[in-house]
């Protein structure tokens, strides 16, 4: 993973910023984050001994409102990363219209070593540690890679604990039981669907004939496999971070190639997978497949390729070997700038993170407004509410994308940095 992601996250603002002719006073103000925070964090390990973790919140703009975003656990977490992604969030929030702002979380913690109590005792130092700033007008966080619905719970109850009073309000991604969103669970998958969806209709895709390749079989990943195929994807391919599958070669008799469309391999069963992985903790080794690395996996002649793990996986390096026409970000910053413009001209279409996986925040900004109002809704008003902000921010986005003849990414960017910029100039009388 190259080292600096938030110099990628600069350079796809600084893009936008010459589109929009952006003021250099506002640009400057929108470069930079506006508050870090670094601590550390003491558990007492099961062992009897003291480990102190490191953590950070990046909160990085709130112009539109309160900070929102992700706390993430991860041996690999850095600053330059949680700074990257808390700048996404901002972005990301502006896209789809949200009244939020930015910000990202992260502790370095190999967390599949932990015990479920030591993860406990993390989760709730994160919080004691950030109790000041955060809160449900101020920061908002949510779930991220390794982190889950229970260890949301953890840290809305410690929350709760400091200041005395139920906030269930402070973090979105919550198990229903103590204030969750109906379909939260599968919400940035589903959200990514609809993108999906949209965008294959443009490209005149057929479903039953398209082929996909998915990076990541975690929370985004594994919803985003079992949805395609009940739609009638072919889902060829899947990985985790111990490794990736493709299924068996299909044999060629008249009757399957008029079945399953014009793909090669068969369908994966979704499923059977997921069982599997929940048995076996990978998806690697799945019965009648065909053990592939990561990279392999990016590099498959899919008609689709969904990275969902994480940022950096396209470089400038592999771009050229990407054989899919459309490629939609689940992750968050899976392709680089350098790549995005070897992709571009190779006229592979690339939905950009901050549409393709906004449906998460989107149904977090639901669960929100339920916790505040203490009235809940049923899921078919919460992914209904979704799919009519996703499906009207792609067509502005892919609107602004024809009309200026630029990237998804670009048009993308141009409408968020917009309303952000909009809002410090009004904010600062600039
Ligand atoms: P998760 O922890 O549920 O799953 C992460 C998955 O990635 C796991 O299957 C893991 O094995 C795999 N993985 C880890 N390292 C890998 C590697 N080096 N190569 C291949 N696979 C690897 O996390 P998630 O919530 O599904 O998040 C995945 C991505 O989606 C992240 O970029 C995250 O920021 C983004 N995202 C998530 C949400 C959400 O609501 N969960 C919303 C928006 C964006």
């Amino acid at each position: 993973m190259p080292s600096n992601p938030f110099a990628n996250a600069t350079k796809q603002l600084e893009n936008a910023a010459r589109l929009l002719n952006l003021d250099d006073n506002v640009l400057e103000i929108l470069k930079n984050p506006k508050r870090i925070l670094e601590v550390s964090i003491p558990v007492k390990m099961d062992s009897g001994k003291v480990r102190v973790f490191k953590g950070y919140r990046v909160q990085y703009n709130d112009a539109l409102g309160p900070f929102k975003g992700g706390i993430r656990f991860h041996p690999k977490v850095n600053l330059s990363e949680v700074k990257a992604l808390s700048a996404w969030m901002t972005w990301k929030c502006a896209a789809v219209g949200l009244p939020f702002g930015g910000g990202k979380g992260g502790v370095i913690v190999d967390s599949s070593k932990l015990s479920n109590g030591e993860i406990e005792k993390l989760s709730r130092g994160y919080i004691q540690a950030m109790g000041d700033f955060i809160g449900p007008e101020k920061d908002i966080p949510a779930p991220d890679v390794y982190t889950n619905p229970q260890i949301m719970a953890w840290m809305m109850d410690e929350f709760s604990k400091i200041k005395g009073y139920n906030a269930p309000g402070v973090v979105t991604g919550k198990p229903l039981e103590v204030g969750g969103a109906r379909g939260r669970s599968f919400s940035t998958a589903q959200g990514g669907i609809y993108v999906l969806e949209k965008a294959a209709r443009k490209l005149k895709m057929n479903p039953r004939k398209t082929t996909v390749a998915i990076q990541g079989f975690g929370n985004a990943g594994s919803f985003m496999a079992e949805i395609l195929c009940a739609l009638g994807y072919n889902v060829v391919a899947v990985s985790d971070s111990k490794g990736g599958i493709i299924s068996s070669e299909k044999r060629k008799t008249k009757n399957e190639k008029l079945q399953s469309g014009n793909s090669k391999f068969n369908s994966l069963d979704i499923k059977s997978v997921i069982k599997f992985k929940k048995e076996t903790g990978s998806v690697a080794g799945f019965p009648e497949t065909k053990t592939i690395t990561n990279d392999q996996l990016l590099k498959l002649d899919v008609d689709v390729l969904i990275p969902a793990a994480l940022e950096n996986v396209i470089t400038e390096k592999n771009a050229s070997q990407i054989k899919a026409k459309l490629i939609i970000e689940l992750a968050n910053g899976p392709v680089t700038p350098e790549a995005d413009i070897k992709l571009e001209k190779r006229g592979v279409v690339v939905i950009p993170d901050i549409l393709a996986n906004a449906g998460g925040v989107i149904v977090s900004y639901f669960e929100w407004v339920q916790n505040l109002q203490n009235y809940y809704w049923d899921e078919n008003e919460n992914i209904g509410k979704l799919k009519k902000i996703i499906e009207n921010s792609f067509d502005e986005i892919w609107s602004k994308k024809e009309e200026l003849g630029i990237s998804a990414r670009l048009a993308a960017y141009a409408v968020a940095v917009e309303r952000v910029a909009k809002a410090e100039k009004m904010r600062r009388g600039l």
